[in-house]
């Protein structure tokens, strides 16, 4: 029984919503003050989800990098929006398994279950405790 029920998907989908909101509110923020006003200006005038063009790759278009740790994680965000939308957003990407609505909550843009993140971690992490 991997799906979740309409009101479970709902509270992870405002839950991605609220996160996305308050990145682009960091944006927003990172643009303002320094020279860019032109592009926060110009973001307001993004045409939004109902375009093709997501929000993600249009700010990675605009290559700024001192929002790059926002960007990523929006994309993580849309991804993961996406995969509400087709109704897979409780599937581990790795093994397919269901990742859990605790997890969801907790973590809105999971992709893995516990097991397969903790695997996951642990190639990435490889070599950062020596010797412990
Ligand atoms: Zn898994």
């Amino acid at each position: 029984m991997s799906q979740l029920s309409k009101s479970d998907v709902q509270s992870v989908e405002n839950k991605l919503n609220e996160r996305k909101k308050a990145l682009l509110e960091e944006v927003r923020k990172e643009l303002d003050q320094r020279e860019n006003q032109h592009l926060a200006s110009v973001m307001g005038n993004h045409p939004g989800d109902s375009g093709d063009v997501s929000l993600a790759d249009w700010l990675a278009d605009l290559n700024i990098l001192r929002v790059d740790r926002q960007v990523r994680e929006l994309r993580e965000i849309e991804t993961k929006l996406a995969q509400v939308r087709d109704g897979t957003a409780n599937e581990c990407i790795d093994c397919g398994k269901p990742i859990g609505l605790q997890r969801l909550l907790a973590y809105p843009t999971a992709m893995r279950c516990v097991v397969c993140q903790e695997k996951h971690e642990h190639i990435y992490q490889h070599g950062s405790h020596p010797g412990l």
